[in-house]
């Protein structure tokens, strides 16, 4: 896997932090359990996409695009970072965002990720929930392409083979941090949406052959929907990267029990997540994404799914911006 033939573009601040949380592991009584910040990545307070971004804007500069079209739910942290990302190359963004909640809150849908994407000077359409959006994006990217603007598209959460390089990329600092701080990895969790962080990951660990399990907690999809996307794109994504074959139907493993009534809707045990990351450690997590991935992590510590001397790392995909738009969900 020789990742600089690919073009990149260094936006993120890297490498990110590997860290003990020794609060929650004492909490939880074991495993010992970890933390990958991956939301302090930089861009407009951080979060997994950015290192997508690396490669996609890459790609986009290379292709003399003008303007960047992608999509996403109202508060998709992807938009945000991709507005970001898009204001520091000076290239115009423009974002179709999906209504999937049908929340009516001020504050869901004009705060948090929706305002920092208006900061960054990105401008924003909406659609209602349930609709092609990848469809929607290319027909609105054909009306800019005959005004004569040269338009990049990304697909939602930036999850195509060129986006989840920055996930190999993540697996590979992952094991030389562990490597050089002498600790076994023996379980790797996060959160699984569009599919590019876990695709990218798993590439990343396979083609490594670095032994390291890895688990998706579902926010969305059942668990053979989710595990089916994250293989495809992990197939195209070891092709890329020179290693086809690399990754195996059966190490794709998703658990999607933690979704609750929908995307983005917290469950109660994303808002006890949430809380005693926040109490325990001062970690922001967010409502859509860590959130959940946290809760499971945590149900899977307490139902007793690994040892108490096994180090388990989880990687924060960031979302903390979303916070703000869900500030009703929390009662106090
Ligand atoms: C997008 C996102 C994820 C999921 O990553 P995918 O690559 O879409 O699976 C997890 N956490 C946060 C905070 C995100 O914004």
């Amino acid at each position: 896997m020789n990742l600089a033939r690919f073009p990149r573009i260094h936006l993120a601040h890297l490498p990110t932090p590997l860290e003990p949380m020794e609060n929650l592991s004492r909490e939880l009584g074991g495993p010992n359990l970890w933390i990958k910040r991956d939301d302090c990545t930089g861009m407009s307070t951080g979060g997994n996409k950015t290192r997508k971004l690396e490669y996609l804007m890459a790609d986009a500069l290379e292709q003399g695009a003008d303007i960047v079209l992608t999509q996403g739910a109202t508060q998709s942290n992807h938009a945000r970072q991709t507005a970001a990302c898009c204001a520091r190359l000076g290239v115009d963004c423009h974002i179709l965002l999906e209504d999937r909640t049908e929340s009516n809150n001020d504050n869901y849908n004009y705060n948090g990720n929706v305002f920092l994407d208006h900061l960054h000077g990105a401008t924003t359409e909406k659609r209602g929930g349930g609709l092609d959006m990848a469809a929607e994006m290319e027909t609105v990217a054909e009306k800019f392409r005959s005004q004569g603007r040269n338009a990049y598209t990304i697909p939602g959460g930036g999850s195509n083979p060129i986006g989840a390089l920055g996930y190999v990329n993540c697996a590979m600092e992952l094991i030389t941090q562990a490597n050089d701080a002498d600790l076994r990895i023996d379980h790797l969790v996060h959160a699984t949406g569009s599919a590019g962080t876990q695709a990218g990951l798993i590439t990343g660990l396979q083609g490594m052959n670095a032994g390291v399990p890895l688990l998706g907690v579902g926010v969305r999809a059942p668990k053979e929907k989710q595990e089916e996307n994250v293989y495809n794109l992990a197939v195209a994504t070891a092709e890329k990267v020179g290693c086809p074959g690399a990754v195996k139907r059966e190490d794709v493993v998703a658990n999607c029990d933690y979704v609750g009534e929908g995307y983005g809707i917290p469950a109660p045990s994303t808002i006890e997540a949430i809380t005693m990351l926040a109490k325990l450690e001062g970690i922001l997590l967010d409502p859509v994404y860590s959130g959940k991935g946290m809760a499971g992590l945590i149900d899977l510590c307490r139902k007793g799914q690994f040892e108490r001397d096994q180090n388990v790392v989880f990687l924060h995909t960031g979302g903390s911006a979303a916070l703000f738009g869900y500030t009703h969900a929390f009662d106090f």
